[in-house]
């Protein structure tokens, strides 16, 4: 039995920090996945001088900066606010929660142009105070059929292409039916839904605090019922999620290059680094990726190949095939005071272990600090759980499963993960 772990229910935001064991953490508040470059590198000086001078992506594409002292709170959230990264309202900022396509906007590919939808999304959320009490959690994702494509699975609501230039609205829970839509109605049908979550979900609100857990548990009549809507048979493409977004591509004219840090945690002189590369070769924005990887659209192939060199000089992660990539480790100690032990420490010693067994996502190994497991919901090949310093090990499950072995150390992680001569097999139970 894993020790007790708290869960807090919010992510912290900028308005509202988040107490952590390296001091505050601090969201600056991206929509639609999109960054100026030079605000990334405004971000980078901020957690130099306010924090520690680490700067973790989150499977939210969200950055978070660590280590703000109370002391300075107040002058970082002024300089956030000058980069434009400060949200109007501890409201608007807890709920205005959008999961976009990392090229929205700008990929010949994709089946519609999804900017224009994050952004009156986020804008009819931020207009409504009564849609500020969705629950903190609640996640948007637009799927917009191009080169790529983000996972949706935790998504509450995520709207999709239909037949006939129509969208589709899906609901966390149910499968095969959805809302469909014209694109002009798309925003407005999306708020109403929401408005009815919350109207149904205040007879029980922290059971149901997510719609997977309402639709489950009523089914999607009533709210459907109460949106004033109706259900057409759909189900949406789950086929698309792309994993090759590291070093340079191109889909169409668009060239861009993707670029990653050891399970999304990078340091302050990376990110200026990289803003200034991007600034230096005409690259002018960055887009903040779920699968904590930055993508920098480029104007052309030799700007993309320019920052992928960059990037690689600075040790970060362009190629598909690094080891570093296929483990995901939360924070762990010291800098979350739930943390059994170290998690990061792990991940070099174990990547090439991982990369064996790596599954569709590219992701072996997830090393959690506790069982609460906030580096990764989804199931995973291995998952070790620290427990009192050593581990516990799920075999294709999340880190709140049963271990299959416990109390193990990580000489005993490694032999279990290292593949038999004989056999060739990654590990005895795989
Ligand atoms: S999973 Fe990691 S980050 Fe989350 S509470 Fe546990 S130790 Fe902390």
């Amino acid at each position: 039995m894993s020790p007790k772990y708290e869960i807090k229910g919010w992510c912290p935001t900028a308005l509202r920090p988040m107490e952590s064991g390296d001091g505050l953490l601090i969201r600056p508040k991206v929509i639609g996945a999109r960054i100026d470059a030079a605000q990334l590198g405004a971000i980078a000086s901020l957690a130099n001088t306010f924090g520690n001078g680490l700067i973790d992506l989150t499977q939210r594409a969200q950055l978070q900066i660590r280590g703000v002292r109370s002391s300075t709170l107040k002058d970082a959230l002024l300089t956030l606010r000058d980069t434009g990264l400060l949200a109007t309202s501890s409201g608007v900022e807890h709920i205005v929660n959008i999961l976009a396509p990392p090229l929205a906007g700008i990929d010949p590919s994709a089946i519609f142009d999804s900017n224009y939808l994050v952004s009156d999304l986020s804008a009819g959320l931020s207009r409504d105070v009564a849609l500020h009490e969705l629950p903190a959690k609640f996640l948007f994702a637009v799927v917009d059929g191009g080169a790529l494509q983000i996972d949706f699975s935790e998504a509450d609501i995520s709207i999709h292409p239909a037949s006939e230039g129509r969208l589709a609205l899906c609901l966390a829970g149910l499968e095969d039916a959805a809302i469909i839509v014209s694109r002009n109605e798309v925003v407005a049908t999306t708020l109403r839904l929401a408005k009815a979550y919350i109207e149904l979900r205040a007879v029980n609100p922290f059971d149901l605090r997510r719609m997977r857990r309402l639709t489950r548990l009523t089914g999607a009549a009533p709210l459907i019922e109460k949106a004033g809507l109706e259900l057409s048979r759909f189900t949406p493409s789950r086929s698309g999620e792309r994993i090759d977004y590291l070093g340079v591509h191109t889909t169409g004219d668009l060239a861009y290059t993707g670029v990653a840090a050891s399970s999304g945690r990078w340091n302050s002189e990376e990110l200026s680094e990289l803003s200034k590369l991007a600034i230096l070769h005409g690259l002018n924005e960055a887009r903040l990726t779920p699968w904590r990887a930055i993508v920098f659209p480029a104007p052309d192939l030799a700007s993309a190949i320019q920052i992928e060199t960059g990037a690689k000089a600075l040790g970060l992660i362009v190629d598909p095939n690094d080891p570093r990539r296929s483990v995901v480790a939360c924070p762990g100690a010291p800098e979350c005071s739930q943390s059994q032990g170290e998690t990061r420490r792990h991940i070099e010693r174990l990547a090439p272990l991982a990369r064996r067994f790596a599954g569709s996502d590219g992701i072996g190994l997830h090393i959690s600090g506790c069982g609460k497991g906030c580096a990764r919901q989804k199931s995973t090949p291995v998952t070790l759980v620290l427990d009192g310093g050593r581990f516990n090990l799920v075999y294709d499950g999340v880190a709140q499963d049963k271990p299959t072995q416990s109390n193990l150390t990580l000489m005993e992680v490694e032999k279990i993960m290292t593949p038999n001569p004989r056999t060739k097999a990654p590990c005895p139970a795989i």
